[in-house]
């Protein structure tokens, strides 16, 4: 049979997707709220910006800000979301952070409040705490059946991790996947049978006889611990078991607690008759009944009543706020009132702007009762030194190199049209660079690009140059803002 034959011309290169926030690591501040330099973060300039969303944060994390929002006003492009990515990641890991845009609750079949109130319940955590018995002790005999038409490479001969190898085999063969443990913790010898569950966690931590493992009896999951001091063997290779005799001193059997943190609205997915828990995986969880969202609510106070688990607000963040209607509007602003409200971030790019589906008029679009509960953040416009700054994280972020004079120009050209602009002309220099084969992006790479794509005042400019070549061509007192 032929074989296939891969030649230059088919093994392509992998593309590295980046986000545009990619490069943001954080706020960039320090203990006292100072911004730090922008190769600690990423995030650039902003300065009042960043101190406010860091005292944001510190009132978060001190759970001082629950059920209250705050919106990050500012032109488009001066860093509203990449302000909100730095808090969220400022919040670590632990608190939910949730990104919605607000077009999205449009082009999603399910009801608008339905997907604001998921996307609430998104951002609580359920800190459950579990108290789970674990045996700690020395393995003293590993037993793993020979899997059925499976071979046992590397059983034989193969010295101390023999038992190890029968394990991984055995696991992977499909076959087989039965066995016994002897654990020895001080005072006594216990044997487990071994389930799939312990046969993985065996082969994955290569456990062999010798090692001192953790067994947790809730889960199964076995954990290698470290090797026994002394001990005196009575090796069988071929049954790929071992035996041992010496035991770690000191307690050895021991309660522990394990802690899990869930969202409200895994926890309300799970519990859905009609969802059940694989509708996590497919991301299709459609509506959920009030009456499920009830019981989950009474059964989480009981669980904070029991000191079973504790509740952690996180944050919502919404961008383009301005694009949702009173009824959303309206619900925000009852939402916020319930006693399991997250920390709500909004972000608009608007200025005084009619609210969506009304004649009225409004500061970034929002109703006045709802902007009067919010901290406003104000974003300024960069100025030449943050602009270059920002490009040339971003040229490091996506491997390209800038010569310094091409970095001037960058920053000039994303001072005269927009950052984002700036950003798209260095990512496009840099194929033309490519092309040309130059390691370095030079002046004339971002000039060429200049002259081929154009920003937005150059091209509304084309637009009224040749406003007769055009179909339906309108200038409204709309478009002449823009312009
Ligand atoms: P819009 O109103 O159009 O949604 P925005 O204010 O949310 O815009 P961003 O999307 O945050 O703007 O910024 C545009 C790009 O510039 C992003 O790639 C962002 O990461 C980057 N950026 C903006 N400001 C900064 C900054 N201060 N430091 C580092 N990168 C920034």
């Amino acid at each position: 049979m032929a074989t296939p034959r891969f030649t230059e011309e088919t093994a392509r290169p992998r593309m590295a997707r980046l986000g545009a926030h990619s490069h943001i690591r954080g706020l960039g501040l320090d203990a006292s709220l100072q911004p730090l330099s922008a190769n600690v973060h990423g995030l650039v300039g902003q300065g009042r910006a960043r101190r406010a969303a860091g005292v944001v944060v510190k009132m978060i994390q001190g759970g001082k800000l629950s059920g209250r929002a705050v919106l990050i006003a500012g032109a488009p492009g001066t860093g509203k979301t990449a302000l909100a990515m730095g808090m969220a990641q400022a919040l670590g890991e632990e608190t939910p952070f949730t990104k919605l845009a607000a077009s999205e609750l449009y082009s999603l079949e399910m009801n608008k409040t339905e997907a604001l109130r998921q996307a609430f319940r998104r951002s609580i955590g359920v800190r459950i705490t579990e108290e789970t018995e674990i045996i700690e002790g020395e393995v003293v005999e590993l037993q793993i059946d020979k899997p059925l038409g499976g071979s046992m490479t590397g059983v034989e001969g193969a010295g101390e991790s023999a038992a190890a190898a029968a394990a991984a085999a055995a696991a992977m063969s499909g076959g087989g996947k039965t066995g016994k443990l002897t654990l020895k913790t001080t005072d006594m010898e216990t044997v487990y049978d071994l389930g799939t569950k312990m046969i993985d966690s065996l082969s994955r931590e290569k456990v062999s006889a010798g090692d001192v493992v953790s067994i947790d009896k809730a889960t199964g999951k076995i954990s290698k611990l470290g090797r026994s001091f002394a001990r005196s063997r009575d090796y069988d290779a071929m049954g790929a078991s071992a035996r041992f005799v010496r035991c770690p001193d000191g307690e050895l059997q021991t309660r522990k607690s394990v802690v899990h943190t869930v969202t409200l609205h895994e926890v309300d997915v799970i519990n859905s008759r009609q969802q059940g828990f694989l509708a996590l995986f497919a991301g299709d969880t459609g509506e959920i009944k009030p009456e499920v969202r009830e019981q989950i609510d009474s059964k989480v106070a009981e669980w904070q009543e029991e000191g079973k688990a504790s509740l952690v607000p996180g944050v919502l963040f919404i961008d383009e706020v301005h694009m949702l209607d009173m009824e959303c509007f309206s619900f925000l602003s009852r939402a916020l009132e319930h006693p399991l409200a997250p920390v709500l971030v909004c972000a608009s790019n608007r200025g005084i702007a009619r609210i969506r589906g009304t004649d009225y008029r409004a500061p970034h679009g929002v109703p006045l009762d709802l902007l009067d509960r919010l901290l406003i953040i104000s974003t300024a416009a960069y100025e030449f030194d943050d602009v270059r700054t920002i490009v040339k994280i971003r040229a490091e972020e996506e491997d390209v190199e800038l010569a310094p004079e091409a970095a001037d120009l960058l920053g000039r050209v994303g001072v005269e049209t927009s950052l984002r602009y700036a950003m798209y002309l260095m990512t496009s220099a840099a194929l033309v660079a490519a092309k040309r084969k130059a390691a370095t992006v030079g002046l004339e790479d971002v000039k060429r690009c200049y002259s081929i794509f154009l920003d937005v005042k150059r091209s509304a400019q084309f637009l009224r140059d040749n406003a007769n070549d055009y179909m339906y061509n309108e200038v409204g007192e709309e478009d002449e803002e823009v312009a």
